[in-house]
Parts: structure tokens; C-alpha cells; sequence
């Protein structure tokens, strides 16, 4: 996907690619984990040790989504 979107621009490629990077990183922070290496094992992989993954919905996942904003907003405005 990334590298088809890199044919019509790098910049666009290169952010798709980061896009699509940031997601899976975030759904490998939440308990379910993600299949990375689907469909050639079930075997699912995590960024967070057990006890500190983020359930979707949840408030810990708000409070995680506000300070990741309030990051993004700050460095904005830094700019
Ligand atoms: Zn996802």
C-alpha cells in the first residue's frame, strides 16, 4: 500500500506508510495484541508488557489519546 501510494508521491508514500505503521504499533499496545505475521502463524505480538497494555473504550486509553494530542499540539505550535 505504501508503496504504491510512494509511485504517485514520496512524501504521500511516506506517509501512509507512517500512518500505517503508527496503527499497528497502537493496536500492538492494546491486550489482543496484533497477528503480525498473519497469515503465516496465529502467533500475536505486543509492544507492552501484560499488565500495562491499553484496552480500547477505555479510560486509560482516553487519557493516553489526550496527552498523544496535547504532545501533537504542542509540537505544532513549537514549530
Ligand atoms: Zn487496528
Amino acid at each position: 500500500m505504501a508503496a504504491a501510494a510512494a509511485l504517485l508521491d514520496p512524501a504521500f508514500g511516506a506517509g501512509v506508510a507512517i500512518g500505517y505503521g503508527s496503527h499497528v504499533a497502537a493496536d500492538a499496545c492494546t491486550p489482543s495484541g496484533v497477528p503480525l505475521l498473519a497469515p503465516l502463524t496465529r502467533r500475536r505480538w505486543w509492544l507492552l508488557p501484560r499488565r500495562t497494555r491499553i484496552p480500547t473504550g477505555s479510560l486509560r486509553e482516553l487519557g493516553v489519546a489526550a496527552l498523544l494530542t496535547a504532545g501533537a499540539i504542542a509540537g505544532t505550535v513549537m514549530l
